[in-house]
């Protein structure tokens, strides 16, 4: 696989509190940056394979968004992407994986949103898959959240995935908490354009996983089936997909990166589940009032951009 590498700028923790503090205030009534112990994520809300997401950190783009739109690529649908095979690619072999990409349409049969949740397999440790996927009820256009692993033995991905890797040990992070939102912004493009700002060209990657305790969010989920006409415009992709409100709580997977070093980046993709049903692409909250969010964060020591469409 084509993979570029680039070595990424690693703030401490001190630092980065201090700047996240500053810049999400700007859009938050309440906010509280500190470095904290990563809680235990084999534990409720989260429920991954690992406790926690130190050791090694990596952000990797796989594929991307010219695989899907404006036609998807008829040679990349066919294709399914290994996680065991990405976490060698970004030097990190056993690496647990989080992040958002699309569901294998050729495992499936259909299209779906993407929730990796793995530990990929090594000398010392199985494969333990945790994803869930949403995919568009038939019924009623509604969602439809399961477990990959209940149903499928492979563990991988179609066209496009932005991923965050680490030894998925426990150790310190950044933790955020913010209520109610006074800005515009939504929180992953509030904290990006916060690292933007303050580091410039020196590109800062952030991943992790946070809580929404409470409010509603607008997510999206692929329709079932590829779009047989060419979609040329946000307006023909956003009547192509699938819009729903989910409530709280909600379990994201945030990957982002704050300038793209040169080799087109997707600079923020998050996706959510839940314990209720509800999951898919995580766009903004809708209820800025009441909305409250939880994260845990850090900062990525490499970057990676495979099988970048041309
Ligand atoms: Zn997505």
């Amino acid at each position: 696989m084509a993979c570029a590498e680039y070595s990424s700028h690693v703030p401490s923790l001190e630092e980065l509190v201090g700047v996240l503090q500053k810049g999400l205030k700007e859009n938050f009534a309440d906010v509280q940056v500190s470095i904290a112990d990563c809680p235990d994520l084999t534990k409720e809300p989260f429920t991954f394979p690992v406790k926690g997401i130190c050791g090694k950190t990596r952000i990797t783009d796989v594929g991307g968004v010219p695989y899907l739109l404006p036609l998807v690529n008829k040679k990349k649908k066919k294709k399914v992407y290994d996680l065991n095979k990405i976490a060698k690619e970004v030097q990190s072999p056993g690496a647990f994986i989080l992040g958002a990409g699309a569901g294998p349409f050729q495992t499936l049969g259909f299209n779906s949103e993407f929730m990796p949740v793995i530990q990929t397999e090594s000398e010392h440790k199985p494969l333990v898959n945790g994803s869930p996927f949403a995919h568009v009820n038939p019924a009623d256009g509604g969602c439809l959240l399961e477990k990959h692993s209940e149903k499928y033995h492979d563990f991988g991905f179609a066209l496009l995935a932005n991923l965050f890797a680490s030894e998925g040990q426990s150790g310190k992070v950044v933790e955020v908490q913010d209520k109610r939102r006074t800005g515009k912004l939504n929180f992953g493009t509030c904290m990006t354009q916060t690292l933007e700002k303050h580091y410039g060209g020196k590109p800062v990657g952030m991943g992790g996983t946070f809580v929404i305790q409470k409010g509603k969010v607008k997510t999206h989920i692929m329709p079932a089936e590829f779009s047989s006409c060419s979609l040329n415009s946000d307006e023909e992709v956003n009547k192509w997909l699938h819009f729903h409100e989910m409530k709280a709580p909600l379990v994201c997977l945030p990957v982002s990166v704050s300038r793209d070093p040169g080799f087109d980046l997707q600079l923020k993709h998050t996706h959510c589940f839940s314990y209720h049903g509800g999951g898919g692409h995580y766009h903004y909250d809708t209820t800025p009032d009441t909305v409250e969010y939880l994260e845990y964060f850090l900062p990525a020591e490499f970057l990676y951009h495979i099988e970048q469409p041309e």
